[in-house]
């Protein structure tokens, strides 16, 4: 066959649910799982004469978002109807905006896996309502209808078709979702559908400048899956054209257990979605002012935050990453090396990727749920810097800290954890191990010095852990060499 080299070209548009108290353009609360229908009023609901009044918090975390990603923000947008009919979607139309949105252009910058990293611009980011929620796993005579998600807040994310990789989509959405998350507008959990994404997918020759026909996946409900599509699509499109045959534009959906997709409509069938602006809406109008406040207030962004922890705190690169990776291990991260300054940042952050990171994926769980907080890890910190116990006892002592609440002190105290430095003490002890363990010493003193770790470990042994190891090694060097 030909020896074509494809690439593809993708445009990602993902649907962000803000994370506001109530809905876009009523009161009703927007809280995920509560009984089907509880939250829900004429306005939400869509009935004849009820009207609209604009969430002022939805439009701050919208903003927030689109300057967080270098958007420009237009002091005028406007709402507009987006008219189809579906049974989750009681008014007929959802509010979006669509001509005249209230941000544009923007990037997002993807990393991939070997490091680099790949600016993605955005076309523009959008404000839009959300539709309610059709299940089809009630009875078997119909589909049920829960409305409490109808009129939540969205904003949809476009990017233009900057994408070539699956890679690179994967690199682009984990970008994406880490910056929603240090905004704290999104909570960015793809079960409940606060995050959802569509993948514009289409595939050229190498060095050819337009575009292919594009297909659009749907029903991508992970990153993994967005990833999985993307390169599964890339296939489809080849092997078709290189056979010949045309890509048609259409709609597909992909069924995650199949990892294949099938066709839901095409272009023909596309629905015409009429758009005028809403009549029972001003324009948005933003203030210069309220904009250039709400860029003050943004918090310092990951990307940002990685490159100071770098310089510092003197981390390497790939500890930085993982530290800055969720804003509350950052947060964590930075609290405790303040409150330990005898202790080095790397091996506090050494601590944290370690011990309080296998503790939060042991339960999954969150920082703060830890149980142990950055100044009790600042105590245990103080305990190992001034020698009264060592760095081997203190995971014991955090394990316990986990399980009860307690200080690392109070611990210490209560097992008597406390480290063994006194040089008489300690002497005794190794004196007697070494006493104990004559064919070893043999070995030692004929040039086997690997049997030094051993002597080492049978004080430990003796001592519980609690022998400081420095001591150790200098009584027993000392001894041996007699
Ligand atoms: P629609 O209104 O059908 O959603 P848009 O023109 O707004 O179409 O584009 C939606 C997405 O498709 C954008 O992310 C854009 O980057 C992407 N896109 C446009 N053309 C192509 C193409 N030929 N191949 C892949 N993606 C494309
Ligand atoms: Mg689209
Ligand atoms: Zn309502």
């Amino acid at each position: 066959m030909s020896e074509t080299k494809w690439e593809a070209v993708v445009g990602l548009e993902v649907h962000a649910q803000l994370k506001t108290r109530t809905k876009t353009f009523c009161r009703c609360s927007t809280q995920f799982g509560d009984e089907p229908n509880s939250h829900t009023c004429p306005v939400c609901l869509g009935l004849p004469g009820a009207l609209p009044v604009l969430n002022r918090e939805a439009v701050e975390m919208a903003v927030r978002t689109a300057l967080a990603f270098g958007c420009t923000v237009h002091e005028e947008s406007i709402f507009a109807r987006k008219n189809y009919f579906y049974p989750d979607l009681p008014k007929g139309y959802q509010i979006s905006q669509f001509e005249k949105p209230f941000s544009s252009g923007g990037s997002v910058t993807a990393r991939l896996e070997d490091g680099s990293e790949r600016e993605i611009r955005l076309t523009r980011i959008h404000m839009e309502e959300d539709a309610g929620k059709s299940i089809h796993t009630i009875s078997a005579s119909g589909t049920a209808v829960d409305l409490n998600r109808c009129g939540t807040p969205l904003i949809e994310i476009v990017s233009e078709p900057d994408i070539r990789t699956p890679e690179e989509a994967y690199g682009y959405l984990t970008r994406l979702r880490q910056v929603l998350l240090y905004l704290g507008v999104c909570d960015g959990n793809m079960e409940e559908g606060s995050l959802r994404c569509d993948a514009n997918i289409s595939v050229r020759p190498v060095g050819r400048e337009e575009f292919g026909t594009r297909t659009e996946v749907k029903n991508l409900n992970s990153f993994r899956g967005v990833e999985k599509a993307i390169g599964y699509e890339m296939e489809r499109q080849i092997s078709l054209l290189e056979s010949g045959g045309k890509v048609k534009q259409e709609s597909l959906l992909w069924d995650a257990e199949r990892q294949s997709a099938r066709s839901m409509r095409s272009k023909e069938e596309a629905t015409d979605y009429r758009y005028f602006p809403d009549p029972d809406l001003l324009p948005l109008v933003l203030g210069k002012q309220w904009i250039e406040q709400i860029r003050q207030n943004l918090p310092e962004l990951p990307e940002l935050r990685e490159k100071r922890f770098g310089k510092q705190y003197g981390l390497p690169a790939r500890d930085a990453e993982v530290l800055t990776a969720r804003k509350e291990v950052a947060d964590y991260f930075e609290s405790t090396a303040r409150l330990a300054p005898g202790t080095e940042p790397k091996k506090v952050g050494n601590w944290i990727m370690a011990e309080v990171m296998a503790a939060m994926g042991e339960h999954n769980i969150g920082i703060d749920e830890v149980g142990v907080n950055p100044e009790q890890l600042a105590g245990m910190f103080a305990l190992v810097e001034q020698g009264t116990i060592s760095g081997k006892i203190a995971k014991q002592v955090f394990e316990e800290m986990i399980a009860s609440g307690k200080s690392a002190d109070e611990i210490v105290q209560a097992r008597g954890l406390v480290q063994i430095s006194d040089e008489g003490e300690l002497k005794r002890i190794v004196r007697e191990i070494l006493a104990g363990n004559q064919p070893q010493v043999e070995q030692y003193k004929s040039g086997k010095e690997q049997v030094f770790g051993f002597f080492v470990g049978q004080v430990m042994k003796a001592t519980r852990g609690k022998a400081n190891p420095q001591v150790v090694n200098n009584l027993l060097k000392e001894e041996l060499s007699d």
